[in-house]
């Protein structure tokens, strides 16, 4: 299963102690779910905050800071497959503009974001028998 998952130290809400925090993004099915996960070693404190789709920005950049950037690139498209193109940023909730300029840019400079992001967009242009590359698989 792809995910990525990074470990965060940071003080806890309930007694200051410092603790780690379980941050991860996976897809499950078509859908990217993120999470923070958090247990206090000191006070016992334990929360979870979880949810689906857009990953809170706090979250994203530290997994950024953590595990760098990935590039999408699709690879030669037709022009008849920039419809199916255009069709999945819909899909994942973009409006025309913002779908378009994705569009163009993954065949162009590629789109950047997390693996997991781009392993589910990669998934979903496979759909549509739109073979992409991810570069930044590291490690
Ligand atoms: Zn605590």
């Amino acid at each position: 299963m792809i995910s990525d998952d990074v470990s965060v130290a940071r003080p806890c809400d309930d007694c200051g102690a410092e603790l780690t925090g379980e941050l991860t993004q996976r897809i499950v099915g078509d859908r990217l779910h993120w999470a923070d996960e958090c247990h206090c070693p000191h006070c016992g404190a334990a929360w979870v905050t979880c949810g689906w789709d857009d990953t809170p920005a706090e979250i994203r950049e530290a997994l950024i800071a953590q595990r760098g950037l990935a590039r999408l690139t699709v690879e030669g498209t037709p022009t008849h497959s920039r419809v199916a193109l255009l069709k999945v940023f819909r899909e994942a909730g973009a409006s025309l503009p913002e779908a378009t300029a994705a569009a163009q840019r993954a065949v162009t400079t590629g789109i950047e974001g997390t693996r997991t992001e781009l392993a589910l967009l990669a998934q979903r242009l496979q759909t549509k028998n739109i073979s992409a590359i991810i570069d930044g698989d590291c490690c």
